[in-house]
């Protein structure tokens, strides 16, 4: 084929994103007949270098577009799609999102699928249903429970059902396997159904109070327009039931519900109130899926029909076409900034997504971020309060425990011991709060004052005792064996020193033999079902003693608790980090918050070296909303983010020195491309932790007023930065950082 003959005829081209980590669009070429069928928004194979690539489609250039001759297109490999799965509004959300955190927009987009959607599998990969073969096998099945359960429910269901439908039945497609192989059952593919089912009101509506109805009402008016509101309830005021109310309003328009919560670990409750409240089909999108049920849940979502969209930070990607309602849950926690790769922040996606679909959103928390104070204060968001806790429930009271003075037993008051005594005699239970997983936070050689530290990083490695006694960094993995004698002077003097979760629970056991201790940390969770299993034991009303870090502070509903208890908050009193105090009052509020929610009142102990500090003395009142009022006038004087637009630029290479010559350097680039005193840079400096995994890290902060402009200069600079960095050197960067670490 020459160019010559071929110039007249019309070209037909589209062009994609393409998942790899470059800033472009890249055009194919495609026949006349794929060029009708294609829509923005669909999928298609494409060799790129020496890959075939999935990749979507964004734009389809008219026909009769000038073209370059010299400049031969390649065709594609193969159209997937027949329509657009990537529906108009969810493209110019990650293609805003890509933009917004400067990040490769083939990447986004990718991230955007199911992973078997990412794989150029077929849309509709078709349905597994089992079906009985044999109805009088009983006498085959007495040598295991799994198979006799799992015949007994496919026996009442003669037409066959889902496979998706009986693993939620606890019947594992493993059992219905070894089913098929005894010739008992079979399986039979069928074309999945997305037709959208109706929703019915499963259980009536609670009373609400006068400060939910407003909330209530003040939503209801923002219908099928752009409204954002702050949902500023105390723990325990109901600000489920205000979701819920409005939620059926929105569902008896025929419209789709999003409801993102922080972690995976709170949508079996939230999932259990919407089914008790709603018969509807629910959607439940997070990283505990296996591949299959990732893709139903996301096609129900896409095809319209799931009313309900429950997930995790990544489902607010999730095409839904009728969406009409919003609602992001604990909307303080950290969870919902992404860390690494593409880090954005569901919370700001969410709103942007809410604007360009012309729907309310609802952030709900006990314990608001400053920044969205910050935009209530610059009236972007409406504010709602709700103060009463619902029913009889009362605040709990709050008492500080002065670890300068107090009498201790393995670091832990007796004051607060003859209380936790008490309150398990009185058959109630105990939460006990420490952020700290391990056994002891350090090794030490009480002869020489040497401490085990990670060859590869500035840290202490943590002792562990289980399921061995070794030595483990948290930062970069390392594990080594506990030595014998000290390294340094031979003494066998070796000491663990402070307490992890895992040395208070040996303590507590040893304190409180005839009472369980439940340790729920990433150790002890690991194993799937295993915080279903604890979750369980603390719904039954025995005493326990629940004994936790983090995980257990994120709006788990305890009703039996009636006495919480932090063992150390002293570390985010003294952080560096300028949003230490705000992540301590959160967490100081929210585990508090798990005392006291049923009918008796709670109490709340909080272990500190600093009993005066002014802070305490806010919360000591709940007042996390005068707490928050002065944070958000210190930043202001501070001119700190939220009140200055952050952009932070991450370095890390083989030395300080050359982390530090590149980031100067890109400084004064920034600088001289940019309009005088329009940003504010800071650094280089070094990261709060130098060396992580032998390598060295850096940071450069960007701060400005007008976040237009910062954006429009480091825009260009970031391909500049990119261009200029060595093969050593790995830089991210990360847009509203959460943490400057
Ligand atoms: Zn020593
Ligand atoms: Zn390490």
């Amino acid at each position: 084929m020459s160019h010559s003959t071929e110039s007249n005829a019309p070209v037909y081209r589209i062009r994609v994103a393409v998942p790899v980590r470059l800033y472009d669009f890249f055009d194919y070429q495609l026949s006349a007949e794929h060029y009708a069928q294609a829509e923005v928004g669909a999928r298609v194979t494409v060799s790129f270098g020496r890959q075939q690539l999935v990749a979507v489609i964004v734009e389809k250039l008219p026909p009769d577009a000038p073209i370059d001759p010299q400049f031969k297109l390649k065709m594609i490999t193969e159209l997937l799609d027949d329509r657009a799965i990537l529906h108009p509004s969810i493209m110019s959300l990650l293609r805003w999102a890509a933009q917004y955190y400067l990040f490769p927009i083939g990447e986004v987009m990718h991230a955007a699928l199911p992973t078997l959607l990412r794989q150029a599998k077929p849309y509709n990969l078709l349905a597994r249903t089992w079906k009985l073969l044999n109805v009088h096998a009983e006498d085959q099945l007495k040598r295991s429970v799994k198979q006799q359960e799992a015949y007994k429910v496919l026996k009442l269901h003669p037409q066959g059902t889902q496979e998706t439908i009986l693993n939620l039945a606890s019947v594992e497609t493993n059992t219905l396997k070894a089913l098929e192989k005894k010739g008992i059952a079979h399986c039979v593919l069928e074309a999945k159904d997305f037709t959208p089912t109706p929703v019915q009101l499963a259980q009536m509506p609670l009373t609400a109070n006068e400060e939910q109805k407003k909330a209530i009402q003040s939503i209801l008016k923002a219908q099928k327009k752009y409204q954002g509101f702050l949902l500023d309830g105390l723990t325990g005021s109901g600000k489920t039931e205000v979701y819920l109310q409005v939620m059926q309003k929105v569902l008896e328009q025929g419209k789709q519900v999003l409801v993102l919560v922080p972690e995976i670990g709170l949508t079996p409750q939230t999932i259990h109130r919407f089914q008790s409240r709603f018969h509807c089909q629910i959607s439940m999108l997070h990283s505990g899926l296996n591949d299959t049920k990732r893709l139903q849940a996301w096609q129900y979502a896409e095809t319209g029909k799931a009313a309900i969209i429950l997930g995790t930070r990544s489902a607010i990607f999730t095409p839904i076409p009728q969406l009409g309602l919003i609602i992001l849950d604990e909307e303080h926690d950290l969870s919902f900034k992404q860390q690494e790769g593409f880090r954005y922040h569901a919370r700001d996606v969410a709103l942007y997504r809410a604007h360009l679909e012309n729907c309310p959103i609802i952030l709900g928390s006990a314990t608001p971020s400053i920044e969205s104070y910050q935009l209530v204060h610059q009236q972007k968001l409406t504010r709602l309060e709700l103060n009463q806790r619902a029913g009889s429930a009362v605040m709990p009271k709050m008492h500080l425990i002065d670890l300068k003075i107090a009498r201790k037993q393995h670091g832990i008051s007796e004051q607060l011991i003859t209380e936790i005594k008490k309150c398990l005699e009185k058959k109630e239970q105990v939460l006990i709060f420490l952020n700290r997983r391990g056994y002891a936070p350090v090794l030490i050689c009480e002869s020489c004052a040497w401490q085990a530290n990670c060859p590869h990083c500035d840290a202490h490695f943590t002792v562990h005792m289980k399921p061995y006694m070794h030595l483990h960094c948290h930062h970069c993995g390392t594990i080594n064996r506990i030595p014998d004698a000290c390294p340094q002077c031979d003494q066998s003097n070796l000491k663990p020193i402070g307490m992890g979760t895992a040395k208070v629970e040996e303590s507590l056991q040893e304190i409180f033999p005839d009472f369980p201790v439940l340790r729920v940390d990433r150790d002890s969770t690991s194993r799937v079902g295993s915080w279903q299993k604890i979750y369980d034991q603390i719904q039954t009303s025995e005493p326990v003693i629940l004994l936790g870090t983090q995980m257990l502070a994120k709006g788990h509903h305890f009703p039996y608790v009636t006495l919480v208890a932090i063992l150390d908050i002293d570390g985010g009193l003294l952080s560096v980090d300028f949003r230490a105090p705000e992540r301590t009052a959160q967490l100081i509020i929210q585990v508090s918050g798990r005392s006291g929610r049923g009918e008796k009142k709670g109490d709340v102990y909080l272990q500190t070296l600093r009993p005066d500090h002014p802070m305490l003395m806010l919360l000591l009142h709940h007042d996390y909303r005068a707490f928050a009022k002065q944070t958000l006038t210190d930043r202001q004087t501070a001119l700190l983010p939220p009140c200055r637009y952050a952009i932070l630029l991450r370095c890390e290479s083989r030395s300080q020195q050359e982390n530090q010559h590149f980031l100067s350097e890109m400084a004064n680039l920034l600088r001289q491309q940019s309009e005088p005193d329009l940003i504010d840079i800071w650094g280089p400096i070094p990261a709060p932790m130098e060396r992580k995994a032998g390598r060295f890290q850096a940071h450069l902060v960007l701060l400005s007023t007008d976040r237009a402009k910062l954006h429009f200069y480091v825009r260009s600079w970031w391909q500049q930065v990119l261009h200029s960095k060595t093969a050593y050197m790995k830089i991210s960067i990360d847009v509203d950082p959460q943490e400057l670490n």
